[in-house]
């Protein structure tokens, strides 16, 4: 059993927290303030090589393993949770054409998405239909050769701002669990726009909109795999999408604990660090407890992702854990900076908001429970 990460994903977790330390720390608050899409970041995160890492290097990306992706993702999120986010849910997508694209598919829409030169958004859930995917309405009808898509999405990463989207739709309504394909809708389409835009409590820089299909007419190559297996390749695609959530859960948690130490040695009471009463000082032994425990389920899922194992409840597992932490200890980060923490311009207050959404997308802790207890009893 080895516990030590190499050489190569000590050296890339480093390059990612310089990089972190100089362009994305400086603009976090900002990005959060004003609910902004840094659409230079992603840029310049593109051309790094940040936006595609698992993605092998003839389709563009960097053609690391997914651990190591997962370790850019914590780093990026201790600086701004918001942007390791969008990064973990774009290569996600990414990934999808990498599993079930045609070459075809590879090259056109792959590539422009591992190199970061194009956005991503996935379209699944809609006002009806969150947890319960089986309660989706949108529909793609057989036209000739080309398909007509009509629904609204809600809650969509990137909705506002993505050239390439992914949706799906029911191609066989009688087929049951397998009724849904996914269709890939380039930007400039005139049957998809985005619809509703949603201010959020965190991770606001991150954009959030519905994506309206109204006769939206698709050739039936953009149909991505196979009809009628939406379901099991959006599982697929989110079994992996857990391990970035709760590698944005634990960014979150370091980012907590660094904020806490900081200010617990500075903040003077009674005449003494406040980190000398105990109070103080048992948060903070709980605090890292938590965070390692959360990190090292966090890796373990994504080296049996890698080793080519299952990996299903890990993921689950994963996220559960470090984002159910991440909202608790952040609240606590708050606690320990007291009124100055519960205040704007505090990172804690920052770190509380952006931990919420942990618990809901990807699957709501609810629904990790139901996964994890389903892999036992069944
Ligand atoms: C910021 C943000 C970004 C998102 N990005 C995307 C995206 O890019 N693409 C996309 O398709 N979706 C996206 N979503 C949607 C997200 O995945 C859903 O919000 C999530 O799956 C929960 O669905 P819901 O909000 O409709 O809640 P509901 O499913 O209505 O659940 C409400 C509550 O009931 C609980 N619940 C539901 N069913 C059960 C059950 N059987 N047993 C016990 N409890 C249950 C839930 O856990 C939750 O606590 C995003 C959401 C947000 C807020």
């Amino acid at each position: 059993m080895n516990f030590q990460l190499t050489d190569e994903q000590q050296l890339i977790r480093k390059n990612m927290r310089e990089f972190a330390d100089q362009y994305v720390e400086p603009i976090a608050a900002e990005l959060d303030e004003n609910s902004r899409f840094p659409a230079e970041l992603f840029r310049k995160l593109g051309e790094g090589g940040w936006m595609g890492m698992p993605i092998p290097v003839e389709y563009g990306g960097a053609g690391t393993d997914y651990l190591t992706h997962i370790l850019a993702v914590e780093e990026l999120s201790r600086s701004c949770s918001s942007t390791g986010f969008t990064v973990a849910s774009h290569v996600i997508v990414a990934l999808l054409v990498l599993l079930y694209g045609t070459e075809e598919q590879k090259r056109k829409y792959l590539v422009p998405l591992a190199e970061g030169k194009h956005m991503s958004a996935f379209s699944l859930t809609e006002p009806g239909a969150g947890t319960d995917v089986m309660a989706v309405t949108s529909t793609a009808m057989l036209d000739g050769d080309d398909y007509v898509l009509n629904g609204t999405k809600t809650f969509i990463t990137n909705g506002p701002v993505a050239e390439t989207h992914f949706v799906v739709c029911w191609t066989d309504r009688a087929a049951g669990r397998k009724g849904m394909s996914i269709f890939i809708i380039p930007r400039g389409n005139p049957g998809i726009r985005p619809g509703k835009h949603f201010e959020k409590m965190g991770v606001r820089s991150s954009q959030t909109s519905e994506v309206v299909l109204k006769d939206c007419r698709v050739p039936r190559e953009n149909m991505i795999g196979q009809a009628g297996q939406a379901l099991p390749m959006s599982m697929a695609i989110f079994e992996q999408g857990r391990i970035g959530i709760a590698a944005q859960s634990v960014g979150i948690l370091q980012a907590a604990l660094d904020e806490s130490i900081r200010y617990a040695k500075e903040r003077v009471q009674f005449g003494a660090p406040i980190a000398r009463h105990q109070a103080i000082a048992w948060m903070i032994s709980n605090m890292t407890t938590d965070l390692s425990a959360a990190r090292w389920l966090t890796y373990h899922a994504a080296f049996l992702r890698d080793q080519k194992q299952p990996f299903g409840k890990e993921a689950s597992m994963a996220k559960l854990f470090a984002s159910e932490a991440a909202m608790r200890h952040t609240v606590k980060a708050v606690q320990i900076q007291g009124g100055y923490g519960y205040c704007k311009g505090a990172k804690v207050e920052r770190l509380m908001r952006d931990a919420k959404i942990t618990e809901i997308y990807e699957g709501t802790s609810e629904a990790m429970r139901m996964v994890i207890s389903g892999n036992l009893l069944r």
